[in-house]
């Protein structure tokens, strides 16, 4: 079972991804829990490349690629090893997040998103679990915790609207295994309803 979260920054995934990662292992599960861009050696080395320096070292479409080139290594290190022994895989992100981050905010780039998918990756999530969240208050947790290393934490309060959009447009067209997750309740609230709909699919 292959289970992604996704959502805006600050948007509480991480989090959430962590607390369904402890609760399926309490439950004695193999469960794995990741993250992108990163998750593998060689995928964390291309986060580097990625998330830290200037914003305009990459154009939009060799970002892709990058981004690309880390999930490919990704899969083949971390996910695809798991999923073959039967464990539950958790990632903190994974190709939606291209698809609206790249494909619905740098240009119409989502051909080239979904080329290179097709091509490289072809793999979807089982579940994945989309948190909504205010994107102004989403906007202050990330910049509360901001670590001055990530680029990509400076886009802007408009930035985090457009990328809402992105993620609710993909809920709809995705329907199949896109559960929308309302993110502004408490944490723990949150977390029992992630918990209720993934043992309902277990
Ligand atoms: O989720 P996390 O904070 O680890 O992601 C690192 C950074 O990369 C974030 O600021 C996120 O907005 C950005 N990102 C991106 N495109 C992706 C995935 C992540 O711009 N496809």
């Amino acid at each position: 079972m292959f289970i992604t979260f996704e959502g805006i920054d600050g948007s509480g995934k991480s989090t959430q991804a962590r607390m369904l990662w402890e609760r399926l292992a309490a439950d004695g599960r193999d469960v794995v829990l990741t993250r992108e861009p990163g998750g593998a050696p060689g995928a964390e080395d291309i986060r580097k490349l990625l998330v830290e320096g200037d914003p305009g070292r990459w154009s939009a479409e060799t970002e892709i690629l990058l981004f690309t080139a880390a999930r490919r290594d990704h899969l083949e290190r971390t996910i695809r090893p798991a999923l073959d022994r039967g464990a539950v895989v958790i990632s903190d992100r994974f190709a939606d997040s291209t698809r609206v981050y790249q494909g619905a905010t740098r240009g119409d780039l989502r051909d080239t998103v979904d080329a290179l998918h097709d091509l490289m990756i072809r793999v979807e999530p089982d579940i994945t679990l989309i948190l909504d969240t205010d994107p102004d208050a989403a906007l202050a947790r990330g910049l509360a915790r901001k670590s001055g290393e990530d680029r990509f934490e400076d886009m802007g309060a408009r930035f985090q609207h457009t990328l809402r959009k992105g993620f609710c447009a993909l809920a709809q067209d995705h329907a199949e295994r896109c559960i929308l997750i309302d993110g502004d309740r408490p944490v723990q609230s949150v977390a029992a309803d992630i918990a209720r709909r993934v043992e309902a699919k277990l």
